[in-house]
């Protein structure tokens, strides 16, 4: 029984979901004649309460494409240090958009509005001209964190005054709001482009959605097609997310339930330090005296279970829709044997 805790990108599509993949009706997305994408991005739209959405073949390409739209070259893009913007998507901020970062060190993966107020540049022709706050919601380095909703209204106050365009990074959004109990639609109030992934915990095999205004996603379509992510009969595709904004997204709670399991698990253990606080999906433990993590990771390994050591001592777990309760069962009983 292998037990895949690297990443919830490892879900594989469940027979109900193939089964909607395999009954899809498809068309040519590029001419928006693919009744499949047509309807998701229809559902995706009046979910957050947004006029438009746009399927993408990653959130990489949807968070990019966001940035693209709303900068100019010579920019600067507000986010945190850590954020999947900045540290995973291949310089793609300077690369695709000819902006530049300030990174701002937050708490956790999370800023506070007083720190995106420091951060604007004056008018002033030695400076890069701000234009753009990316907020990550679940934080991915930050363990999985959620954002206070007062922080994310405080800083769409400050996007609004300094007439910058608010952009999310929700990959894992789904989890927040089923942590928090909020809205999509709350969302989509305050945030002129949302990325959300559904190739994550939803369990999409590929996918993520774009969601903004009419005139927004218009543009977007446009840079999507420039990055090379115009597809064509991508409807069977856009039925597994379908499929998934009906389906997977209350069960991500089973998730949540999972990593809390794991972390009280692990809080007993001589070589477990610190535990981020669990509030989702993702467990960040560090691991000291018996252990590294590189020879812990190795250690499970021989136990089919398969986890990231993303320092040198630090382990990352990921719960998913493959992981049952059975494997977590499986893996309490392991670290208890450590
Ligand atoms: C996974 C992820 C993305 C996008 O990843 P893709 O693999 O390109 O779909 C963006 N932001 C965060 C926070 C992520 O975790």
């Amino acid at each position: 029984m292998r037990i895949e805790l690297r990443s919830d990108t490892f879900t594989r599509p469940t027979p109900a979901m193939l089964n909607a993949i395999m009954q899809a009706e498809v068309g040519d997305d590029v001419f928006q004649e693919d009744p499949s994408v047509n309807r998701l991005e229809a559902m995706a739209a009046r979910l957050f309460g947004k006029e438009a959405a746009l399927y993408c073949p990653s959130g990489t390409m949807s968070n990019q494409i966001a940035i693209k739209v709303h900068t100019q070259p010579g920019d600067e893009v507000i986010c945190e240090q850590q954020a999947h913007v900045y540290i995973y998507e291949g310089g793609g901020i300077a690369f695709n958009s000819g902006a530049q970062v300030k990174a701002i060190a937050g708490v956790n993966g999370r800023i506070k509005a007083e720190q995106v107020v420091t951060a604007i540049n004056p008018d002033d022709v030695h400076k890069a001209r701000t234009s753009l706050v990316c907020l990550e919601n679940t934080s991915n380095r930050g363990g999985g964190s959620c954002y206070d909703w007062n922080d994310i209204v405080a800083i769409s106050q400050v996007c609004t005054i300094n007439r910058l365009k608010y952009h999310l990074d929700g990959a894992r959004l789904f989890n927040a709001l089923v942590a928090t109990g909020q809205k999509p639609s709350d969302y989509g109030e305050v945030f002129d482009s949302i990325s959300i992934c559904l190739n994550k915990g939803l369990g999409c095999p590929m996918g993520s959605i774009l969601v903004g205004s009419a005139a927004f996603i218009k543009q977007a379509r446009r840079v999507r097609k420039v990055f090379g992510g115009g597809m064509r009969q991508a409807g069977f595709m856009a039925a597994s997310g379908i499929y998934a904004l009906e389906n997977n997204i209350e069960r991500l709670k089973e998730d949540h339930d999972h990593a809390k399991q794991i972390a009280a698990k692990l809080a007993g253990k001589d070589f477990v330090g610190e535990i981020m606080p669990v509030e989702t999906n993702i467990l960040i433990f560090g691991v000291k005296g018996r252990f590294t993590a590189a020879s812990l990771a190795d250690t499970l390994k021989h136990f089919d279970i398969h986890c990231m050591a993303i320092s040198p001592t630090q382990i990352r777990m990921v719960t998913h829709l493959d992981v049952n309760d059975e494997m977590v069962d499986k893996l309490l009983s392991v670290i208890d044997g450590l």
